[in-house]
């Protein structure tokens, strides 16, 4: 996915180790070629390329993961829009931008966003992007999906403990062979050497959205690579966002989710969720956290 995957798994010795982290990997790149927008055979991009054109079947499993995405722009109000997608025509963080869009050129892309035009016919299995020139991405939701599908895998063939780290996407099953839980710093985006808080993870997520790795500079400022769907710049306002939960798809679609909805409505949402905490780093460097997280200074 573009991304860098660590598998750490518990197990009897090196060699059945490295046999699971090969059956994780392999897990990871099948969700890949199925919903990745980057790889033109994927179902994701013959969606992409029939857009205002005709509607596409595919794997009930892309399907369902365009269901639940779609379930969490409703609950987000449109922060999380997998159709930011053709927002990528226009803002680039492959360090080939040069120059700030114009405003004219963001208006009109922006009209190609919008959940409310991506179709799904239950009975037939096929999505539909209406407009012409709609585009549809899992940046903010795949690499999650992907570490849950790999731990459910794992934890079927009976791997009792392990961790799946997708690029910042963590998570984290049984206990460390000294029976210990597994435990996550939480980091000062901009030191990384600067440990705020160590926290146990007990089968859980912990996923980190931040804007100090992928951006653009433009004039002098930071734009980061999550998109307001509503207005089609890049958000601003807060360093970072780590979501604790049960699932890594939930916390990595509410972690882009909390950055776009900014600092007061994201924390005022995250305290209405159950089992859902976060630590949000602001633009000014402070630390603000959920109701119910209490963060430690390390000794
Ligand atoms: P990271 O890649 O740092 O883990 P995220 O999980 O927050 O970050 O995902 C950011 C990616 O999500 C972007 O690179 C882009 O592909 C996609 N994206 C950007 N804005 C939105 C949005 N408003 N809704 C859904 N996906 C988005
Ligand atoms: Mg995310």
């Amino acid at each position: 996915m573009g991304n860098r995957f660590d598998i750490s798994v518990v197990a009897e010795n090196e060699k059945v180790g490295d046999d699971y982290i090969d059956l994780a990997i392999n897990e990871i790149k099948r969700i890949e070629s199925l919903i990745s927008s980057w790889d033109k055979n994927s179902q994701t991009s013959l969606i992409n390329r029939n857009a205002g054109i005709s509607p596409v079947k595919v794997d009930e499993e892309l399907f369902q993961l365009i269901k639940r995405s779609l379930k969490i722009t409703k609950l987000t109000n449109g922060a999380f829009d997998i159709s930011y997608a053709s927002m990528d025509r226009i803002w680039k963080f492959d360090g080939s931008m040069t120059m700030m869009p114009s405003e004219e050129v963001i208006k009109n892309s922006v009209k190609r966003v919008g959940y409310e035009n991506i179709i799904l016919n239950e009975a037939s299995k096929t999505v539909f992007l209406k407009l012409n020139g709609m585009k549809i991405g899992f940046g903010a939701i795949g690499k999650g999906y992907a570490a849950d599908k790999a731990k459910e895998l794992l934890q079927s063939k009976g791997v009792e403990s392990g961790i799946i780290n997708a690029s910042g996407d963590l998570n984290a099953w049984g206990k460390q062979p000294d029976g210990k839980d597994w435990m996550v710093a939480i980091v000062n985006p901009l030191n990384k050497d600067k440990v705020f808080s160590w926290l146990p993870v007990q089968n859980s997520s912990v996923v980190t959205s931040g804007n100090y790795e992928k951006y653009v500079k433009l004039n002098g400022e930071l734009y980061s690579h999550i998109i307001d769907p509503r207005t089609g710049y890049p958000s601003k306002g807060i360093l970072s966002v780590s979501i604790f939960t049960k699932s890594t798809e939930l916390a990595d679609a509410l972690a882009t989710s909390v950055f776009v909805m900014g600092v007061e409505t994201g924390l005022d949402f995250i305290n209405q969720l159950k089992d859902v905490e976060c630590i949000i780093v602001n633009a000014d460097s402070k630390v603000i956290t959920s109701k119910n997280i209490e963060l430690k200074p390390p000794k």
